[in-house]
């Protein structure tokens, strides 16, 4: 099944214990269209960079079935920035800088030959940009899936409540989901940001692992328990990545297939924490992904007899 991909291209500096980068190719559409082209495609992009962007990623893109068509190229302008560092625990982090560039007046184009797709994925990107791809669509999808975060929350809430009420699947962190709905529990987070809009709610906790939420149901994926976290940055959007391109192969959008798809979209991102940037998503192999699916079933599997 088809699926378009909405969200930023960027160049990123990080900060981790571990080291320094230097403008490193990332951003939202980056993550999720690498980590959804290993279950679907091809992988339809809408995005936009400036004329710096590095032309072998657009190659490597490519060289995995992800088309760039509806990515505009602005050549006199520069792409996206962002900086971050993270904390000692991996699990934390503050924004450095945050420099729009391009995707400050994004006017986004669906190519025709993205059109009649069943499946988005609005990744991070400017809530009023989200709802201008919903509304260029000719059809509307069989699954919505929405990707945001704090900084949109800071700037944009009015916009991102509108957008959020045209979706069916909301993906955002613990820290986010409280920030949203002004409740510590996240159990009472999730009715509230649910009653907003999305029927389906993922909240990311990070090394603790994924809740979704659906009406009085709740399941819980863990993260994989991993001796060495390199570089967080994207796992929010791998995760979501696997999760859509899982649920695309399969066309199934019920309750019991978004739990195998939460459970392949950890699986997905515990790949991409084990190296800085995009680098570990490049070359997986299908073997490779079943044996880290296989690790997370035998992680929560056991048995027990009730007395
Ligand atoms: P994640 O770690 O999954 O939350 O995503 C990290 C990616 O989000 C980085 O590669 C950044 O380029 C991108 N990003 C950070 N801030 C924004 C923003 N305000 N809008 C769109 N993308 C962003």
């Amino acid at each position: 099944m088809s699926l378009v991909v909405v969200g930023s291209m960027a160049f990123d500096a990080l900060e981790t214990p571990f080291g320094k980068t230097d403008k490193i190719v990332g951003g939202a559409a980056t993550y999720i269209s690498l980590s959804s082209s290993y279950f679907v495609k091809p992988v339809n992009v809408v995005s936009v960079v400036g004329g710096d962007f590095d032309q072998d990623h657009i190659q490597l893109m490519h060289a995995r079935s992800i088309s760039t068509e509806g990515v505009q190229v602005k050549e006199n302008e520069k792409s996206f920035f962002w900086s971050g560092r993270y904390f000692n625990d991996m699990n934390s982090r503050e924004t450095l800088v945050t420099e729009l560039n391009v995707l400050g007046d994004f006017d986004p184009i669906i190519p025709d030959a993205y059109q009649g797709c069943e499946f988005l994925m609005l990744g991070n990107l400017a809530p009023q940009v989200q709802k201008t791809v919903i509304g260029r669509l000719t059809q509307k999808p069989k699954l919505i899936v929405m990707d945001t975060m704090n900084f949109w929350m800071d700037i944009a809430l009015e916009e991102l409540k509108e957008t959020m009420a045209l979706v069916d699947v909301l993906s955002i962190n613990d820290e986010e989901a409280r920030q949203l709905s002004g409740e510590y529990s996240l159990v009472k987070a999730a009715k509230k940001i649910m009653a907003m809009g999305p029927k389906f709610l993922i909240i990311k906790k990070g090394e603790h692992g994924a809740l979704l939420f659906n009406e009085e149901k709740v399941f819980f994926a863990p993260a994989l328990p991993l001796e060495e976290v390199f570089d967080p940055t994207g796992a929010g959007d791998t995760f979501a990545g696997g999760f859509i391109g899982y649920l695309a192969n399969s066309g199934d959008i019920s309750f019991e297939s978004m739990k195998r798809a939460v459970i392949h979209g950890s699986a997905m991102a515990s790949f991409c924490v084990e190296k800085f940037g995009t680098e570990r998503l490049k070359n997986l192999t299908q073997e490779e992904i079943d044996n880290r699916v296989q690790q997370f079933v035998n992680l929560v599997a056991f048995d027990t007899v009730l007395q």
